[in-house]
């Protein structure tokens, strides 16, 4: 809200019906989004913090409706979440990210796939199935899979539910990485008890930069080498960060600079970067 003192309740409540009534559209578009082929996923290259070469690529939704135009998974996905309409959706997303990961021509074998999944559809019957059953149609193999989880999960009402789920992936051979690191709470009493292989440090720090973002930094990178998991930072765009990182001795690193989310993406971008005096 921009308004301020006389007439700034009036602004507020009608921002407050806009966003009511704009939510009210989406989340009924939504209903049919899937059925009428409206989202598709894209992929942006994770790198080895050292060498910069792609390590694994994220799986990121995407949804353009014919009459709304494009809307950001910022916007949608809670929605998806709030409605269970996640389900369905993150189904979409196993199935297409799959199907186009098994036939991209020279996939080098170690090269992983990171997909992105809600609470909601972690504690929903059937996610493990569905993720394994997709992948067996597909050829890929578990170990192959990375699924990203919020920090939200060990706050959760849900959590030995996530906790069996969380450990029966892990059975498969399937990774966990915790992301948007740093943002939620009682995260770090609890890291313990779930199998997590890595953790993804928020955009928003590395964003910032400033000293406390730096010691949050380090102290992110200091408690995954104790618990001997890695660390991805997320939202790098500059050489500068990335360099400020690698001598945080962050394992992995994400961002515009080593590529953006694509729908086929290049197989070296990182190198081109790298590359550039
Ligand atoms: P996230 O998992 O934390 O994904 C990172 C977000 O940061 C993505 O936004 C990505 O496009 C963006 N990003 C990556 N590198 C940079 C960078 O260098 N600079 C900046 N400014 N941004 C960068 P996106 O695609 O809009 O997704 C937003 C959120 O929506 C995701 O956050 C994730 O929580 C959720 N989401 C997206 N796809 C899925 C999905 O398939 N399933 C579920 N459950 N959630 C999803
Ligand atoms: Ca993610
Ligand atoms: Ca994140
Ligand atoms: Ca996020």
């Amino acid at each position: 809200a921009k308004g301020r003192g006389r007439g700034a309740t009036v602004v507020f409540s009608e921002d407050f019906a806009a966003r009511q009534e704009r939510k009210a559209i989406l989340g009924q578009a939504l209903k049919g989004a899937v059925g009428n082929g409206e989202l598709s996923v894209v992929f942006q290259p994770i790198v080895d913090a050292v060498t910069q070469e792609p390590e694994a690529y994220e799986v990121l939704l995407r949804w353009t409706n014919p009459v709304l135009g494009r809307i950001s998974a910022e916007e949608f996905i809670p929605m998806a979440e709030e409605t269970g309409l996640i389900v369905e959706i993150g189904a979409f997303a196993i199935d297409a990210a799959f199907s186009r990961f098994s036939r991209w021509p020279q996939r080098k074998e170690s090269c992983r796939i990171a997909l992105n999944a809600s609470i909601q559809q972690l504690i929903a019957p059937g996610y493990v199935e569905t993720l394994r059953a997709a992948a067996r149609r597909y050829g890929i193999a578990p170990k192959a899979i990375v699924i990203e989880v919020t920090e939200s999960i060990f706050a959760d009402a849900y959590m030995d539910l996530t906790q069996n789920v969380l450990f029966r992936l892990q059975d498969l051979g399937i990774d966990i990485h915790i992301d948007d690191f740093g943002t939620g709470f009682s995260s770090l009493s609890r890291l313990h008890e779930m199998p997590v292989q890595a953790i993804k440090i928020d955009q928003s720090f590395v964003r910032r930069m400033d000293p406390q973002a730096v010691a949050i930094i380090e102290g992110s990178v200091s408690i995954a080498e104790k618990f001997g998991i890695a660390t991805v930072a997320e939202g790098v765009e500059t050489q500068a960060q990335a360099a400020q990182l690698r001598a945080m001795r962050v394992t992995y690193m994400q961002g515009y600079l080593f590529g953006r989310p694509e729908i086929a993406p290049t197989l070296t971008p990182a190198t081109e970067t790298a590359a550039a005096p």
